[in-house]
């Protein structure tokens, strides 16, 4: 049978849920976009409480600035966001968000609403249905947003029969939550699921949020922990690390952030992986939270719709001063871990 025929432009709805697709996979994404959003209203204390694996509720409650009454029906339409205003603020980008595209792909696929209180103001919320808009009522939080997401994927069966046991999707959106949460241990980060506190990051500084995160991994303890760190030019290098007498036999605990973003490069494991180089024994990898702040111009991270990839100008002269960042930092333990070994 023929696949194909004429031509016919999707129902607005259809495409709205075709294009939610792309930025929203299963709920841990809905936590990543929302999380997004906190930080970037400069919240410094974050709440994500989730039901049923998120599938019943996701609601996130942060104490930021806030969204003004008069913009609440416009931060669910698409490209609406109060972050971008030109193509070149696209090259200085200090915020997680850019697309306006989150709340908007959120609420085609579930039911949202959105309280906010404005600087302190009243506050006002709204709620869109799947894409249908409703009128903004008085009544929500007295500072900050909270943002409730109920249903997702109820009318995308398809999508939503790909969604894992809630256990697993409780799982994915506790590890996003944590994985955020590195890049901004000033921010004080909660997640309750199904009423029970599962995890408390109190503020604090980089190496103790890595540690408090990696409190459930017996395998790093705070003495086998250092910090490294290197200055150059357009970038700076820092890292928490394991001493070479800590190691793993996979790559699952380095991690590359870029401007606060979690990102995947191999390349940039690879470096951290070259600098320990022969302090390990074959086959063995270390524990490194590597964050790499770089001037916005060099970074592009309109790639990916989940911003996990970046293009970086300037990759190779990174690659190049991670590898002997590591090498000369970790190095100068060695001499300290033979006397322990001695004593
Ligand atoms: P983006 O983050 O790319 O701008 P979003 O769809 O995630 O797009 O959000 C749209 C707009 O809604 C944001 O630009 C911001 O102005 C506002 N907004 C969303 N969440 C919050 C929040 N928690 N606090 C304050 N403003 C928010
Ligand atoms: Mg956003």
């Amino acid at each position: 049978m023929e696949k194909t025929g004429r031509i016919k432009r999707l129902d607005p709805i259809v495409a709205q849920r075709i294009a939610a697709g792309e930025v929203i996979e299963r709920p841990s994404s809905v936590v990543r976009e929302l999380i997004d959003n906190a930080v970037d209203a400069g919240a410094t204390t974050i709440t994500v409480a989730i039901e049923n694996g998120g599938l019943d509720l996701i609601s996130i409650m942060d104490n930021g600035s806030g969204i003004a009454p008069d913009d609440l029906p416009l931060c669910c339409e698409s490209h609406a966001t109060s972050k971008v205003a030109s193509v070149d603020d696209l090259y200085h980008l200090s915020t997680m968000g850019f697309r306006g595209e989150a709340l908007y792909s959120i609420a085609a696929c579930s039911r949202v609403t959105i309280a906010s209180s404005w600087h302190g103001q009243s506050p006002w919320s709204m709620t869109v249905d799947n894409g249908r808009k409703e009128e903004p009522v008085p009544g929500g939080p007295s500072t900050g947003t909270k943002v409730d997401v109920e249903g997702l994927f109820k009318f995308i069966p398809a999508r939503r029969n790909f969604m894992k046991r809630a256990s697993a999707e409780a799982a994915s959106c506790r590890a996003v939550m944590v994985e955020k949460s590195l890049a901004f241990p000033s921010i004080e980060f909660r997640l309750l699921v199904d009423d029970s506190l599962r995890v408390h990051f109190p503020v604090t500084n980089r190496k103790e949020r890595v540690l408090d995160a990696l409190a459930t991994d017996k395998n790093l303890v705070r003495s086998e922990t250092m910090e490294l760190t290197d200055h150059a030019g357009r970038f700076d290098l820092y890292a928490v690390c394991s001493t070479p007498s800590t190691f793993r036999s996979d790559r699952s605990h380095i991690k590359v952030y870029v401007n606060n973003r979690p990102i995947e490069d191999y390349a940039l494991v690879q470096a951290v992986t070259y600098g320990y180089g022969e302090m390990l024994p074959g086959g063995s990898f270390p524990y490194c939270y590597l964050f790499i702040s770089v001037d916005p111009e060099l970074a592009d991270f309109n790639i990916h719709p989940a911003k996990r990839e970046v293009k970086l100008r300037n990759k190779a002269e990174i690659h190049h001063q991670i590898v002997e960042m590591v090498r000369t930092q970790v190095r100068r333990t060695i001499p300290r871990l033979r006397g322990m070994m001695q004593e």
